[in-house]
């Protein structure tokens, strides 16, 4: 009988990796502790919970480092991308998903799978045989946070991230807003409109710079340090940046005209998604905070057009756990000291949804072949999946390793194409060309023949 592949977390990665795994014949236990155990996070007890933003980010895989990694998940059969297409909301360049319908596909999908089970357990322990992956993700168990530590001598690193609030459609005065994509990006009439947007004056936008930072904000514990995702500063960090920061970021002005009055030009505007396929929440573009929950309503009812608005959730920080890969990983994702255990997902270092993805299904096929004792070819660099596990096993320097997104610094270059700002539509498209011929290569190294 085929060895048993045990799969810790049934989220982005741990999802992934099941089912790369059951499609290669693995019989696969998921083990994920919620509903019975919670995180301060998630919400319910589906397995590919979306915890923050509804996207999937650039969907461009000519341009676009994550784009890619779409395309490279979707030719391997990936699960959370076919579910994300099924789901798609409109949202411009961006793969953006009703989340509940995404993770309701996910989990069925996986619970009719004939090689699959799901038991709801919180693993606490490090086992010593079997083949496991680990896929727990940035909000770990803190009993199996300390086995961890235990096993590889150091504490595994924290930072902390900031998740945004979400606001229920029907409470947003639409007389001020309007409906719009930026530069009005997409092909169909609802692409073009999948925004709201919230237009501020100079003496609004100065106001709301200044209650940012007078607000009260969540305060860290002794000894701890701030480090966020870099992509995902709170707000008031920025504003603390500088008082334009946030009108060159996430509420610049740029692209839109406001239906109600076009000749007037906002100083800034503040931007929300579509968050379900219903179209009854929206979240607050780029607005993740740590702000107190009452220094929320109040600084977020300053924003014309929410003057009224509900909350469906607020913003709130939490920590996030995630392994030194460089030294403690191998190539293969597996634990140096403990070769029977794979890690997988933003615990290994990477850091999105999507990449927390890639990382499983490289993980699944890994374990797959192991167990199968089918040699796999490694992943090839020059893929966007073959990049990050790269930097992650090795490539990163270890001292100093943050969580990464995918991102085309990461790739090796293409010769002979010219460097600087003019030459970069062609380089990103050579690579990721490159990336396509490779990853269509080393995916035809696994097919069975028929
Ligand atoms: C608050 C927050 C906001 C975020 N916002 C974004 C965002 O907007 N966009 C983005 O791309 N990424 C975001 N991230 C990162 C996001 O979590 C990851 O990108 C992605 O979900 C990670 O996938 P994963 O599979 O590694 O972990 P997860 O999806 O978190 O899955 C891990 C699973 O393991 C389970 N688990 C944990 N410990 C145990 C245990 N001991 N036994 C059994 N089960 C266990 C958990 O319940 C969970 O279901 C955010 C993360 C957090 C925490």
């Amino acid at each position: 009988m085929t060895q048993r592949l045990h799969i810790v977390g049934g989220g982005m990665a741990g999802s992934e990796a099941a089912w790369q795994a059951a499609e290669a014949g693995i019989p696969v236990v998921i083990h994920e502790m919620r509903p019975k155990v919670e995180t301060f996070a998630h919400r319910t007890g589906d397995l590919a919970e979306m915890v923050c933003s509804n996207s999937f980010r650039s969907d461009d895989h000519e341009q676009n480092a994550v784009g890619l990694l779409h395309w490279e998940m979707l030719q391997a059969g990936g699960l959370v991308m076919r579910q994300a297409y099924t789901h798609r909301l409109p949202a411009g360049g961006a793969l953006a998903v009703d989340r509940d319908a995404f993770s309701a596909g996910v989990t069925q999908v996986l619970r009719d799978h004939p090689n699959v089970s799901v038991s709801d357990e919180e693993i606490t322990e490090l086992p010593e045989d079997g083949q496991w992956i680990f896929a727990t993700g940035p909000l770990t168990s803190s009993a199996l946070g300390a086995a961890i530590a235990r096993e590889t001598g150091a504490d595994a690193l924290a930072f902390f991230d900031a998740i945004a609030p979400i606001v229920y459609f029907d409470s947003i005065d639409m007389d001020v807003a309007w409906l719009q994509s930026r530069y009005d990006k997409g092909e169909t009439e609802e692409e073009r409109k999948a925004y709201i947007n919230c237009p501020m004056t100079k003496p609004q936008y100065e106001a709301f710079i200044d209650a940012l930072l007078a607000a009260d904000k969540t305060a860290f514990h002794e000894g701890e340090t701030a480090g966020y995702f870099d992509g995902c500063l709170p707000i008031e960090v920025m504003a603390e940046r500088g008082r334009e920061t946030l009108r060159h970021g996430p509420m610049k002005p740029i692209g839109l005209t406001n239906s109600h009055k076009p000749e007037e030009k906002a100083y800034a505007v503040v931007q929300l998604r579509r968050d379900n396929a219903l179209g009854t929440l929206y979240n607050i573009v780029g607005f993740q905070t740590k702000m107190k929950y009452g220094a929320q309503t109040e600084v977020f009812r300053m924003i014309p057009g929410l003057e009224e608005a509900k909350f469906a959730r607020l913003g709130g920080i939490h920590r996030n756990t995630f392994l030194n890969s460089p030294t403690l990983l191998d190539a293969q994702m597996r634990l140096r000291s403990k070769p029977n255990i794979r890690f997988a997902g933003q615990i290994t270092g990477v850091e999105g949804y999507v990449e927390s993805s890639a990382m499983g299904l490289a993980a699944g096929r890994m374990a797959a072949a192991e167990i199968l004792g089918r040699p796999l070819p490694e992943i090839p660099q020059d893929t966007a999946h073959g990049a990050l596990i790269h930097h992650i096993t090795g490539g990163a320097e270890a001292k100093t390793f943050q969580p990464m997104n995918v991102n085309f610094g990461l790739f090796r270059p293409v010769d002979g194409l010219k460097g600087g700002r003019r030459g970069r539509k062609d380089r990103y498209k050579a690579y990721t060309d490159r990336a396509k011929a490779e990853w269509t290569g080393w995916l035809a190294t696994q097919e069975v023949p028929a």
